[in-house]
């Protein structure tokens, strides 16, 4: 176990804004000291503005990388040397890595959520998603998740301001990947209903059962869920929402919500930076 700071001491951070509430620090710290690893992560308050500088100060300070946050995820884009194809795909960065001047940008979230099925041996390909949202953490799921050989996508979303996110991920799953999408408004309940009948996994990506929608959920009737879907909520507080509180009413073996996930993905980022697994069960004993 060390923690000491030295001399060679490598520096990673966290760009974003608001950042100060993040686990981020904690966990990829705890994770260093764990390993023994001359690393240290710190969070630093950067808005759109100061983006440009601040990912120039990764060369100048010769850091090993950063974790990137809203709002950055999209505009970070156009400062990096290098994109990986997913992340492209995705059209959104939460990882850079520097490699001797060289930076390279990559999308750890859907990664994450990949990681934390095969945690449980859960092997979700070839098979059907029914994903429900397509903001940040939907497209990254359904991007990654496509890439990695789930055959075929119902996604719905509201006819809401995130309408053309979710025509563009649609489009990019059947023109980019092996895989099939389909695209339905949120509103056509019969086709939600039908959709969850031959489905393996439902992913809930749209923060309902979350504050200030706590207690909600865009499913409601037990009927609606087979006992043997995959039932996997992005949310992660509470740790049991609505929806997971329905599935469980339904019988459904397999109920996740989004803290597994949310630690996988630190850990792919770890992993880039570091070349080590993050000991991952320690951390989520630690922190949760
Ligand atoms: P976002 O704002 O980018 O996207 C939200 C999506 O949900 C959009 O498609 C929007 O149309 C839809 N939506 C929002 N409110 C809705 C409602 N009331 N009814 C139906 N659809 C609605 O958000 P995001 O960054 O993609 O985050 C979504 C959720 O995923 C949040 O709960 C967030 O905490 C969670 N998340 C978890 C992780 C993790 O690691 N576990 C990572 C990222 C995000």
């Amino acid at each position: 176990m060390r923690n000491e700071i030295d001399g060679h001491t490598i520096l990673i951070g966290l760009m974003a804004t608001p950042i100060r509430h993040s686990m981020s620090p904690t966990m990829h710290n705890l994770a260093f000291a764990d390993l023994g690893l001359n690393y240290v992560y710190l969070a630093f308050e950067v808005d759109q503005a100061h983006l440009p500088a601040a990912i120039q100060s990764v060369r100048t300070l010769e850091m090993r990388g950063t974790n990137i946050s809203m709002p950055n995820k999209r505009i970070v884009l156009e400062l990096l040397d290098q994109i990986d194809p997913a992340a492209e795909l995705i059209n959104a960065v939460n990882t850079v890595v520097n490699d001797d001047g060289v930076l390279t940008g990559y999308n750890t979230d859907g990664i994450g959520f990949m990681r934390s099925l095969a945690k449980h041996k859960l092997d979700i390909r070839g098979q059907k998603m029914t994903l429900i949202g397509t903001g940040g953490a939907g497209t990254a799921i359904g991007i990654q998740a496509a890439l990695d050989g789930v055959r075929e996508f119902d996604i719905f979303n509201r006819q809401d301001g995130q309408w053309e996110a979710a025509q563009r991920l649609t489009k990019i799953i059947n023109e980019q990947t092996d895989a099939t999408a389909h695209l339905h408004p949120l509103a056509e309940q019969a086709k939600l209903r039908s959709s969850l009948q031959t489905a393996r996994i439902l992913v809930d990506a749209t923060g309902v059962g979350m504050k200030p929608l706590a207690n909600q959920s865009l499913i409601n009737d037990p009927n609606w869920l087979p006992a043997d879907l995959i039932v996997y909520d992005t949310v992660y507080a509470p740790r049991t929402t609505k929806l997971m509180q329905v599935a469980h009413q339904a019988g459904v073996k397999t109920v996740m919500n989004g803290l597994e996930m949310m630690l996988e993905q630190g850990a792919a980022a770890f992993k880039l930076w570091t070349g080590h697994e993050m000991p991952v069960e320690h951390v989520h004993q630690v922190l949760f």
